[in-house]
């Protein structure tokens, strides 16, 4: 709540896998790039020097939480970008390979959409059907792999669901079918919240963004792994970013960025046990409410899918909104349809209609559950069900 207070708006913010507030230490480092350090790393002179090595001591910090080089790090604008070009550098990696492509049916659009757009260019793609729960399993991928397929791409952490994908295990699939296939997995929703280990698992590519862990919007990376040689660069131009992906770097986006992961790994065992603390506790009260059903068995401790079930959640959404409290009805949630991922979870229709997202930051406390809790009975007292 105090985070969200801090944003200068008196909301009880529980939305946090939408996007995060931004603590003041984030804006403040900023600030202070946007105003005294405004130098271009590619300049000369001592202040543009100055910001190409700051530019690298980012890096390193986000690098040193992903545990691994800082080289194997690109700066790109988001989560999206990131997805995008992994997506593009995997298929033209196997260009005389195959036009084959493994996904899930819930990956982000920043993936889905991208895949769409290729099987345009004569691409097939297999998307993996979760189960009720929300699970996908590295068999389903073992049975969709062929030798034409070029690209798996499989998301570290559902961002309706909470539901954790075995990226880990994938990767070692691939390995043991000595695939030509290379891995990429959108941790966007992962990174700092679940272990998170490209390097060790034998991922060949991982998208991250800023603005899910306290950093600011604008900003993401995708980390290419040393065995990925002749990355297509996503864009051709001044060379920055080792000419992979050229553009003057975003000096106060990229400070921004690592001052948040330096934040959230302050006390991290702590912030995760009370992020899934909270999590267990909004789930334990939200079930009182007669209706209420668990939605997926996701275990990621930031997320909880939830359903008061016949009560359309666009609903729900709108009238905790207008009291300040900021919940989701799922990322995709457009005119009262369920979102891409509630469908593929094959939900009856009064609880598809009232699945709702609660997500939680290290900031939020049991109060913001408190009042969550009294609103969801104040909206069921209210209105009537519409299923
Ligand atoms: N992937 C996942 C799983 C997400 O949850 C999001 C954001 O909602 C994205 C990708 C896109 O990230 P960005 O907003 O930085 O483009």
């Amino acid at each position: 709540a105090d985070a969200g207070r801090q944003c200068g708006e008196a909301v009880i913010y529980l939305d946090n896998a939408a996007t995060t507030p931004v603590p003041a230490a984030v804006a403040d480092t900023m600030y202070d790039v946007l105003t005294h350090h405004f130098g271009n790393p590619s300049s000369q002179y001592p202040a543009g020097q100055e910001m190409k090595k700051a530019v690298e001591d980012w890096r390193a910090v986000i690098a040193g939480a992903l545990h691994c080089p800082p080289e194997r790090l690109y700066f790109t604008s988001c989560g999206t970008e990131s997805d995008n070009w992994a997506i593009q550098a995997a298929i033209w990696q196997g260009r005389h390979t195959g036009k084959h492509i493994i996904t899930t049916a819930v990956e982000h659009s920043a993936v889905l959409e991208p895949c769409r757009w290729l099987t345009q260019q004569g691409y097939e793609v297999t998307y993996l059907k979760p189960d009720r729960a929300g699970r996908v399993t590295v068999e389903q991928v073992a049975g969709a792999l062929r030798d034409d397929t070029v690209l798996v791409s499989m998301m570290l952490v559902n961002n309706e669901t909470g539901c954790i994908f075995p990226v880990a295990e994938t990767a070692q699939l691939l390995r043991d079918r000595k695939s030509h296939a290379l891995l990429h997995c959108d941790a966007v929703q992962g990174f700092l919240k679940v272990p998170c280990e490209p390097e060790v698992w034998g991922v060949d590519m991982m998208s991250l963004s800023a603005h899910k862990l306290g950093g600011p919007k604008g900003v993401g990376a995708l980390y290419i792994s040393e065995r990925f040689r002749n990355v297509r660069p996503l864009l051709p131009g001044g060379g920055q970013e080792r000419g992979l992906r050229s553009g003057t770097e975003a000096t106060a986006q990229i400070a921004g960025f690592a001052r948040a992961v330096e934040l959230r790994l302050t006390d991290y065992d702590a912030k995760i046990a009370h992020m899934a603390a909270l999590r267990d506790y909004c789930r334990e009260r939200l079930l009182s409410i007669p209706g209420m059903v668990p939605v997926a068995a996701g275990t990621a401790p930031h997320i909880l899918a939830m359903s008061l079930a016949g009560y359309p959640s666009a609903n729900i959404v709108t009238d905790l909104g207008a009291q300040g409290i900021c919940i989701s009805a799922g990322s995709a949630c457009h005119q009262g349809k369920a979102s891409h991922v509630v469908s593929a979870l094959g939900l009856d229709k009064r609880t598809a209609a009232g699945v709702i997202r609660i997500s939680f930051s290290p900031e939020n406390t049991e109060t913001d559950v408190d009042a969550l809790y009294e609103a969801l009975k104040a909206h069921q007292a209210a209105r009537f069900p519409m299923l």
